[in-house]
């Protein structure tokens, strides 16, 4: 995709004087190599801005967008840099607004189970504190240690977890923005229900950055269960595995996490994994079940049941926390790896219907087939939601990922799917959605139309 400087003219001295006097001379970063690191996120793209604003109040914020709306430049919000949709990238220019600095938890209150913080505090902070006091926060993006609660709002950001807690959206209540025009505008509160007005808040997630700036989040917490089992099931197959998924979901039984790696993936990590039999399964489950102890043990051994009855080959219980992180630590070195021994590796996160999942995989060699790439798939089964990495050798085979990316997209539009379930849309895909049409985008309509 192209980065478009074309549309603004570069910020001039003057200009740069009034967003100095608008936000104080410490906010502003203008030295090459302070603004270097501010060039790229997790994608593949990468433009250093004219300069940073390190925001550390709302009327910094406030005063910095009232001013790019009168001067015209553009104004790039970013929390860590994790994204990997190229949005918080300054495809334009201008300034990029860093919210890293913002970043207090203002208070986590046990009698409403909310929490109040600013848009620049780590997930993984918020998790911590919260659990501190008994309560949990369940978004939990694989990046939670690294990225913002104002990122993971501005992207809806989820995880593992959704599959039985919901996305970020599922926990915001209320929050604070500041439009493009600097007006300051709330939106929600701290209470568990409202129908007052248009549901702004929810309106915000999700809309990276495009509709204003996030400056404050009241989010919901609940109790923190109080244990956690886990499963891992190695098929011979990748449709028995999603069979069985279908099953666990289809009978009542509420995992709060239940992840896959395909063949592909097992052999990168397969030396990782603490059990034999890995090298000839084709696919891998991982659930797990959260609550009181006496619930979970029976609902992971009725998981364990339903993994045998769609031929499993094995099921393993990794009841204690130290095999518990190893598996997740497992499961996090697949994309490590994956971008480590390939030189072209393009990541999609594709979402068909749950009921499409098994199709769907099993659909995935026809392509490696047909374009001679090597497509890596693994996720969150119970949502549908597949990361599919593409991948080739050298970059002269670049193109025929590519082509392979646009006919997997139409097949997932095809099957009622949608092509992002949390990367979102940023710069990269920027190109092929189109906002004016719910569900189409520009170049993948499908062949026969
Ligand atoms: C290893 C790895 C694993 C990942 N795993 C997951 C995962 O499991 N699930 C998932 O959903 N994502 C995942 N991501 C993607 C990324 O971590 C999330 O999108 C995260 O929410 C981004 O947060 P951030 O603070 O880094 O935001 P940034 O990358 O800085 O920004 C992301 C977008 O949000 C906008 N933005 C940021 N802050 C604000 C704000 N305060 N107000 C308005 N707009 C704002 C930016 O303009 C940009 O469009 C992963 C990324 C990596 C590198």
């Amino acid at each position: 995709m192209s980065l478009n400087r074309t549309h603004y003219r570069p910020i001039d001295a003057g200009v740069l004087a009034e967003i100095r006097a608008a936000v104080g001379d410490a906010a502003v970063l203008t030295d090459p190599e302070r603004l270097a690191p501010f060039a790229r996120d997790a994608s593949e793209l990468a433009a250093v801005p004219e300069l940073v604003v390190a925001a550390t109040s709302t009327e910094q914020v406030e005063r910095l967008l009232a001013l790019a709306d009168r001067r015209r430049f553009p104004v790039t919000p970013r929390g860590q840099g994790t994204g990997l949709a190229g949005g918080a990238v300054a495809g334009c220019g201008g300034v990029v607004l860093s919210l890293a600095g913002m970043n207090r938890i203002l208070a986590i209150d046990c009698a409403n189970l909310v929490a109040v913080v600013e848009p620049g505090v780590i997930n993984g902070a918020l998790k911590a504190a919260a659990r501190a006091k008994g309560l949990f926060y369940p978004p939990d993006p694989a990046s939670f240690d690294t990225c913002s609660l104002g990122g993971n709002a501005a992207t809806n950001a989820g995880g593992p977890a959704c599959v039985k807690y919901g996305t970020t959206r599922d926990y915001v209540l209320g929050l604070e923005a500041v439009l493009a025009n600097g007006r300051r505008i709330r939106a929600g509160g701290a209470t568990r229900k409202g129908v007052v007005g248009y549901d702004l808040a929810h309106l915000l997630v999700g809309s990276e950055g495009t509709l204003g700036v996030i400056t404050r989040l009241i989010l919901k917490l609940i109790p923190h269960p109080p244990a956690v089992t886990t499963l891992v099931a190695l098929f011979p197959r990748m449709p028995d595995a999603m069979r069985a998924v279908s099953a666990i979901l289809g009978r009542g039984l509420m995992p709060s996490a239940i992840e896959f790696l395909d063949d592909h993936c097992l052999s990168l990590v397969g030396d990782l994994l603490p059990f034999r039999g890995v090298a000839r399964a084709g696919a891998l489950l991982l659930a797990e079940a959260d609550g009181p102890a006496t619930v979970i043990q029976q609902q992971i051994e009725a998981m364990g049941e339903i993994c045998l009855e769609n031929a499993a080959d094995d099921v393993l219980l990794a009841p204690d926390s130290e095999k518990r992180a190893r598996l997740w630590d497992v499961r996090k070195q697949v994309s490590l790896r994956i971008e480590e021994q390939n030189p072209v590796y393009i990541p999609e996160d594709v979402v068909v219907p749950v009921a499409g999942i098994a199709e769907f995989v099993g659909r995935i060699p026809e392509f490696e087939r047909r374009f001679e790439i090597a497509i890596y798939a693994f996720g969150h089964a119970g949502d549908g939601n597949i990361h599919l990495n593409l991948t080739a050798r050298s970059e002269s085979d670049r193109p025929r990922v590519e082509a392979a990316i646009g006919e997997l997209l139409r097949l997932v539009l095809a099957m009622g799917g949608t092509i992002s379930g949390e990367h979102g849309i940023g710069a990269v895909k920027r190109e092929v959605f189109h906002p004016d049409h719910d569900h189409h985008f520009r170049g993948l309509e499908p062949r026969n139309s």
